[in-house]
Order: structure tokens, then C-alpha cells, then sequence
């Protein structure tokens, strides 16, 4: 008889180790980023063990914070920089007409 090849990987969330099949099978789940996750749960009761859930968690803990950040310095940094075209624009026709003063001034 053959034996059927037991495959197990483990959570990555608690690292426990997960049977992906066979009769032993633990349930799980696997997200986007091919990542294993356990999951206890008995149907219509709260979950005993979600790991996605709080891996989910944790990454949103992680991101929120510094992507908010991120983008109002970005915002700051593009009004500065909109601030000095600006400052640049108008110092260009002063500097241009006292050129043109000097260059009257040096043809008298
Ligand atoms: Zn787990």
C-alpha cells in the first residue's frame, strides 16, 4: 500500500506546525503572500486561534503610523519646493531688469 506523503508547514504567525492534509489535518489559511496561517474555529463561536487575524493586525499596527507620516512629509517637502519655483519666478525679472538698467547705464 502507498503511503500518502503527510505535507506540514508552519504558521507564520505562532510557528506552530501545520498538517496541510491527511486525516490529522489542522485547518488553515493561506494569504496573498503564500503565507500559512492557522485557524481554530468551531462554526458560529468566535475564533479559538486566528493567526491571520493577528498578523493582520500587527501589520496594520506597523504600517498605519509611518505611511501617514510619510505622506505629509512628502506633502510638505512638494509645497516647499512649490514655495522656492515660486520665489525663483519672481526673482528672475528683478535680476533681468536691473540688467537691463546696467546695460543702459554701460551704453549712455
Ligand atoms: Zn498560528
Amino acid at each position: 500500500m502507498k503511503k500518502k506523503r503527510i505535507f506540514v508547514h508552519k504558521c507564520d504567525w505562532c510557528n506552530r506546525e501545520l498538517i496541510l492534509n491527511g486525516k490529522d489535518s489542522d485547518s488553515y489559511v493561506i494569504n496573498g503572500e503564500f503565507k500559512y496561517f492557522c485557524i481554530i474555529q468551531t462554526r458560529g463561536k468566535p475564533a479559538e486561534r486566528d493567526c491571520l487575524k493577528n498578523y493582520l493586525k500587527e501589520i496594520k499596527k506597523k504600517n498605519e503610523y509611518p505611511i501617514k507620516k510619510k505622506l505629509e512629509e512628502k506633502k510638505e517637502q512638494e509645497e516647499k519646493e512649490e514655495e522656492k519655483k515660486e520665489k525663483r519666478l519672481e526673482a528672475r525679472p528683478r535680476v533681468l531688469a536691473k540688467l537691463d538698467e546696467l546695460n543702459k547705464f554701460l551704453k549712455r
